[in-house]
């Protein structure tokens, strides 16, 4: 990783003294760089729908089985899903995430919505291969080790499983979710990744609606899960794909929509500009609901910290971020991140700045 364009946070909060312009910003021709290349896909517009409702597991704190998407109907035809993609891209969607329940059982179905919709990723379990004609980023959920996956998912040897299914496949990007319980099998997880050479991000546990279980997470399993993270990345430069301001954002005692003000439809009012707008969540009868919309719906919007969350909630602020160089490259390395996570052929840049910044407005 590149040092030379880090400083420190304090050097950070004394350059809030400062007006800084944008052009300032990015006078350093290593941001101006980035910045150049992360704009180019300022015209990704998302939308997320349920590719069937069945899963080939049963996970604790999963949150399809929350709500009453798991209740609707099924699409099974293949023209129905044609003529979805097509209206979506008509409306202006760029960008679709497919998910579940277990999108890889419906293969066919994933084919159909790859033919109209180039961009896109999949979330996965990982236990059954999605065709390589699917040309999606491939996101393999990984909870801890074998003996925790076993307790928590009731699957046997799922991350050997989904190392033979996904290893060297430029699609795949294995997701660590890290919870109170796992965070220091973090480091075995991360080490058996690396070592087949794939690569992985983290996620964290977010709380669906109404959930009493113990895998919510509690001020000190946010700090112990930040250290993890941050020494993690340190370690494994080459195969973890995630920045300091990923940590910050993801683990600090605020959600995302205190920190952030999240735009999706459920949190937003607004019908006018961005998410608010465009975004829509679709379940597997092809139906959506305004009120429910958003990309992790029936999670608990004040414990929300999930990846993919952020990669719509902080990197819809730049301007907050523009403020003084610290934050502007954080933020920079957070959408770098977020591109090089969900985007084909997008490739992780060295980070910018490698400490941890507060977000604007809080702190760490
Ligand atoms: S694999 Fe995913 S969809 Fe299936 S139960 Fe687990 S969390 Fe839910
Ligand atoms: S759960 Fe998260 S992404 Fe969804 S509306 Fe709430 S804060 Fe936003």
């Amino acid at each position: 990783m590149d040092g030379k364009h880090s400083t420190s946070a304090a050097a950070g909060q004394d350059a809030n003294a400062k007006e800084w312009k944008f052009s300032d910003l990015i006078a350093d021709p290593v941001v101006r760089e980035r910045w150049e290349r992360v704009r180019r896909y300022f015209f990704l517009r998302e939308s997320t729908y349920d590719m069937t409702r069945r899963c080939n597991i049963r996970c604790e704190g999963c949150y399809y089985f929350e709500g009453d998407k798991q209740h609707a109907a099924e699409v099974h035809d293949p023209m129905a899903w044609h003529a979805l993609m097509r209206a979506e891209r008509e409306r202006g969607i760029t960008y679709v995430v497919l998910a579940g329940a277990e999108p890889s059982l419906v293969p066919e179905l994933l084919t159909v919505c790859f033919d109209e919709m180039p961009l896109g990723a999949i979330a996965t379990n990982g236990i059954q291969r999605i065709p390589e004609s699917v040309g999606y980023k491939i996101h393999i959920s990984v909870w801890g080790n074998d003996d925790t996956s076993l307790r928590l998912r009731s699957a046997k040897h799922m991350l050997a499983r989904q190392i033979d299914n996904y290893r060297g496949d430029p699609r795949a990007v294995f997701v660590y979710t890290f919870t109170p319980h796992n965070i220091v099998e973090a480091g075995q997880v991360t080490e058996t990744v690396a070592r087949q050479g794939c690569r992985l991000t983290f996620n964290m546990f977010s709380a669906p609606v109404g959930y009493t279980g113990t895998l919510r997470h509690t001020s000190q399993s946010l700090t112990r899960t930040r250290r993890a993270m941050l020494d993690l990345l340190a370690r494994y430069p080459q195969n973890v794909i995630f920045s300091a301001y990923n940590a910050v954002a993801h683990t600090h005692r605020r959600g995302l929509h205190d920190l952030f003000g999240c735009s999706y439809p459920r949190c937003n009012p607004s019908t006018d500009i961005g998410l608010g707008r465009s975004f829509r969540q679709y379940r597997t009868d092809l139906n959506w609901d305004r009120e429910a919309a958003c990309c992790v719906p029936d999670t608990d919007c004040p414990d929300c910290r999930h990846y993919a969350a952020g990669s719509a909630v902080v990197t819809a602020r730049l301007f907050r971020h523009a403020c003084d160089p610290d934050r502007f490259n954080s933020w920079l390395d957070y959408v770098d991140t977020y591109l090089a996570v969900w985007v084909m052929d997008y490739a992780k840049g060295a980070n910018l700045c490698q400490v941890p910044v507060p977000p604007p407005g809080f702190d760490l």
